[in-house]
């Protein structure tokens, strides 16, 4: 599987080494807003894996997040946790090749919109996994 990515644009591309310890989805009002969509669709990889290539801006919010950004075409590539050092958070519709793991996460279920049907996996929380 080819671990990598890019932009719509393609002035930003990226790649990671080790397949995704964790995919996650998450319906928090800040994800919501950042990506224009009912959620995110995350992969965890290690940071020190991750190799980004390309002018990127970024946006740290009130929750410590830090989502970087191509700075041509505004795509939503990785992001930061101030509470989570040493990790990446890769949108996953910026992949060039879909994870092979499902989801085993979903947090901030209660801001989900009631028209989006979704099987959540089993480990679903109303915000954050305490
Ligand atoms: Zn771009
Ligand atoms: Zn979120």
């Amino acid at each position: 599987m080819s671990k990598s990515g890019k932009c719509l644009c393609g002035d930003v591309n990226f790649t990671y080494e080790s397949d995704p310890g964790m995919f996650l989805l998450c319906h928090c009002t800040d994800c919501q807003r950042s990506t224009g969509s009912p959620l995110a669709s995350i992969i965890i990889v290690p940071e020190n894996e991750f190799t980004i290539n390309g002018s990127t801006g970024s946006y740290e919010c009130e929750a410590k997040v830090t989502r970087s950004f191509c700075k041509n075409c505004g795509s939503q590539i990785f992001s930061k946790i101030a509470r989570a050092p040493g990790i990446v958070a890769i949108k996953t519709g910026v992949l060039d090749q879909q994870p092979k793991i499902k989801p085993s996460l979903a947090c901030w279920t209660k801001s989900k919109p009631k028209w989006l049907e979704i099987k959540h996996p089993e480990n679903a929380f109303e915000e954050n996994p305490s």
